[in-house]
């Protein structure tokens, strides 16, 4: 089969069947013959049943429902764990990936013979000034700590079967799919794309949700904050030592020690500065802990495929 397209959805019951049959229809006309698979990242409301009428609809369509909400990377995972194909195409259920756009992915791929076609953003679409602030810090720190350049990267990708192979040995259960892709390496060439306005409902990622899959995306590609903690350790240590050193040259001297308030504000800045290395030494304990148990990435309760990948294990 030659190419798998991939689309991670949650709670999206009210846009789903037609948003789905937008990018049927596009693909239909643009003669791209493919296999879909629908992950439902255990929608709370009954995304679920319209993607099994989907499924029935449609032969060429697989439908894996998650036991509860795994996050957009599992269900992304799931998916090209649960099928075969030369090439994979993953793209967003909200049309903000323009299924248009694909003909010319597939054609760039094979035009430039690379593994990795990665989706760009041209123009970021309608996102508050908020949102855009943060997700330019969160860039510019992952850039800093990570070496990994994503800034306007999206998940809307088309990668052959060599980088999926690669991808399906990765065991760690906290991963960030677009650093990942970058991590792996192999041959890949942009493609610049606008991402198109939200249609029905709104984005499921919360700030919350943004800012633990920030987190993930920074630790799960570097230990460097541990290593700050160190050093900025070692640095309010030489301050300690310096003070300490004034505070007895005082004390020698006959001046009488008034400074109540440097005590106290020495205490919280020591105490705070203790509590933050704790903290992260105490994020990554808690990782290693999560990998350590082994626990399986994500659990299927449903699953509607087409015999496609019956028999390979799902983890
Ligand atoms: N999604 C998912 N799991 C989640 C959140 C989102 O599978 O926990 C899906 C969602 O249904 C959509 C895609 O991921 O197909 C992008 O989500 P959304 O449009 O909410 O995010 P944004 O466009 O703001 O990045
Ligand atoms: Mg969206």
């Amino acid at each position: 089969m030659e190419l798998a397209v991939v689309i991670p959805v949650y709670n999206e019951a009210q846009a789903i069947c037609k948003n789905f049959a937008v990018i049927y229809d596009t693909f239909l006309q643009d003669d791209i013959s493919c296999q879909y698979i629908i992950v439902d990242d255990g929608s709370s409301d009954t995304t679920w049943l319209e993607i099994s009428k989907l499924q029935k609809e449609y032969s060429n369509v697989s439908a894996i429902r998650f036991a509860r909400n795994f996050g957009k990377e599992m269900a992304i995972c799931a998916g090209l764990d649960n099928i075969d194909a030369e090439r994979y195409l993953i793209m967003d259920s909200d049309l903000q990936h323009p299924p248009k756009c694909v003909k010319d992915m597939l054609l760039l791929m094979d035009r430039s013979q690379v593994n990795i076609v990665d989706g760009v953003k041209q123009q970021r679409g309608k996102e508050n000034f908020l949102y855009r602030f943060f997700a330019k810090g969160f860039y510019k720190i992952l850039k800093k700590t990570t070496g990994l350049d994503l800034n306007d990267s999206s998940d809307f990708k088309l990668i052959d079967r060599s980088v999926v192979d690669t991808i399906r040995q990765f065991r760690e259960s906290n991963l960030f799919f677009r650093g990942l892709i970058d991590w792996v390496g192999f041959e890949r060439t942009n493609y610049f794309f606008t991402v198109e306005e939200r249609m029905e409902g709104e984005s499921s990622f919360s700030l919350f949700k943004l800012m633990k899959l920030a987190f993930n995306a920074i630790l799960s590609h570097t230990s460097k904050p541990l290593y700050l903690t160190f050093f900025g350790g070692a640095i309010f240590l030489l301050f300690a030592v310096i003070l300490g050193i004034q505070t007895l040259v005082n004390y020698f001297s006959g001046n009488a020690v008034s400074g109540f308030s440097t005590v106290i504000l020495l205490i919280l800045f020591t105490g705070s500065v203790i509590m933050l290395s704790l903290g992260m030494i105490g994020v990554y304990i808690s990782r290693i802990y999560d990998e350590v148990k082994g626990r399986p990435r994500y659990i299927v309760s449903q699953n509607l495929s087409r015999g496609i990948k019956k028999d390979r294990k799902i983890i």
